[in-house]
């Protein structure tokens, strides 16, 4: 047992001993130090929040309410999906308290002790983090370039994916590399499970048609977020599912919660509802655009010679790889020192291998001269690095 554990912790569940701090809210809780310039958090730019007004919600929001959600925002939401080629029904939709609800939903609804997920390497941490939690093993399964064989192979519960600027590579699928994996899990009724929060934040072309839209035979979990296309502290998104799953993680989330903050779905809906939301969206994306060149300008300057890159097309992060094979994580405290924070390749690896060089990197949080300052004092760290 973990020696940390207070006395009392015999009484604990057996799962609570695998229970480790998360790595990115342990660092984050430095970031907030006067001077520290961070590029670890997923943290959208708090000038892009829009302004939300109370004034005109009716008193019965703060009653309570259906555990599915708000039913117009869920037809909102089914709306909005039918416009990116998804067809599904409002009654498919259920509304979360952040995505993050969906990750531990699916978990529980899964996994045991011992099943097996298939996973992206690298991928989301805080997946990797809910599903330890409830004892998944890891198959990891490249969506790149799909060896159909070696997905199977463990006989996964069901795959983890985000296709959509992931998290923390910031590569987008294409066309084909979609209907591969729809394909895959079709063949062998695989249930897909599609974490979707960085879709609206796009900035160079690219396929975006949800992969659970292309299944024909597989139960599929699809999900989003309000988290970056509004803001975060609003703590809302949605999944929808297949007919055969929905009822399952709708009596989940009632364990759970009951049902999401309404004042939330409300604020939220008014938001969908407005004229400008689109415009909003697209101006959103226009200043992470412009975010993201300025941070590359920066890696270029200060990483041109000592790291390796692809430009994200979309989402908020680059997924750095240094020429030397540092463990990022022994980095890391020198860089606090020194003040810049940033995320180690290692908790995004699901099979526990130690990182060669990797650094996840946030481009939408730090202003443009503080991106180039901490670049600078970071590659100067990695030129010292013994
Ligand atoms: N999935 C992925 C891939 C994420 O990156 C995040 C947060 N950054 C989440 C889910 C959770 O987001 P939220 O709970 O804020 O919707």
């Amino acid at each position: 047992m973990n020696s940390t554990l207070p006395h009392h912790s015999t009484h604990f569940s057996s799962r609570t001993h695998d229970l480790h701090p998360s790595p990115i809210r342990e660092i984050l809780s430095v970031v907030n130090r006067p001077g520290m310039i961070s590029f670890a958090g997923g943290l959208p730019a708090v000038d892009s929040f829009p302004q939300f007004s109370l004034d005109a919600m009716p008193q019965y929001i703060l009653q309570y309410g259906p555990s599915e959600g708000e039913w117009e925002l869920r037809q909102r939401i089914a709306e909005e999906l039918h416009e990116r080629g998804f067809q599904c029904t409002a009654e498919q939709v259920l509304i979360l308290s952040g995505s993050q609800q969906g990750i531990d939903l699916v978990a529980k609804l899964f996994i045991d002790p011992g099943t097996v997920v298939a996973v992206e390497s690298p991928t989301y941490l805080a997946a990797l983090q809910v599903f330890s939690y409830f004892g998944a093993r890891f198959v990891a399964y490249d969506a790149e370039a799909l060896d159909v064989q070696a997905l199977l192979r463990e006989k996964p519960s069901f795959a983890y994916a985000i296709p959509t600027f992931q998290n923390p590579s910031g590569r987008c699928l294409d066309a084909s590399q979609r209907n591969a994996l729809a394909d895959a899990c079709d063949t062998a009724r695989l249930p897909l499970f599609e974490d979707d929060p960085y879709c609206d934040l796009v900035y160079d072309q690219c396929e975006r048609t949800p992969v659970c839209a292309l299944l024909q035979q597989a139960p599929w979990i699809y999900q989003g977020s309000f988290s970056k296309s509004l803001a975060p502290g609003l703590r809302l998104g949605y999944l929808v599912a297949s007919p055969d799953l929905l009822p399952f993680l709708t009596r989940l989330k009632q364990a759970a919660d009951l049902h999401s903050n309404r004042v939330s779905q409300w604020l939220v809906l008014q938001q969908l509802n407005d004229s400008e939301y689109s415009k909003r969206l697209e101006e959103l994306a226009e200043n992470y655009r412009q975010r993201r060149n300025s941070f590359e300008g920066a890696l270029c300057r200060h990483f041109g010679d000592i790291a390796s890159w692809q430009t994200p097309p979309g989402g908020l992060f680059f997924w750095i790889t240094l020429n030397r094979c540092i463990d990022t994580r022994l980095l890391l405290p020198k860089a606090i020192e020194a003040g810049v924070a940033f995320m180690p390749g290692e908790p995004f690896l699901p099979m526990q291998v130690t990182s060669c060089g990797q650094l996840r990197l946030n481009f939408s949080h730090a202003s443009e001269e503080q991106a180039d300052s901490g670049l600078r004092k970071l590659a100067a760290l990695v030129y010292s690095f013994t």
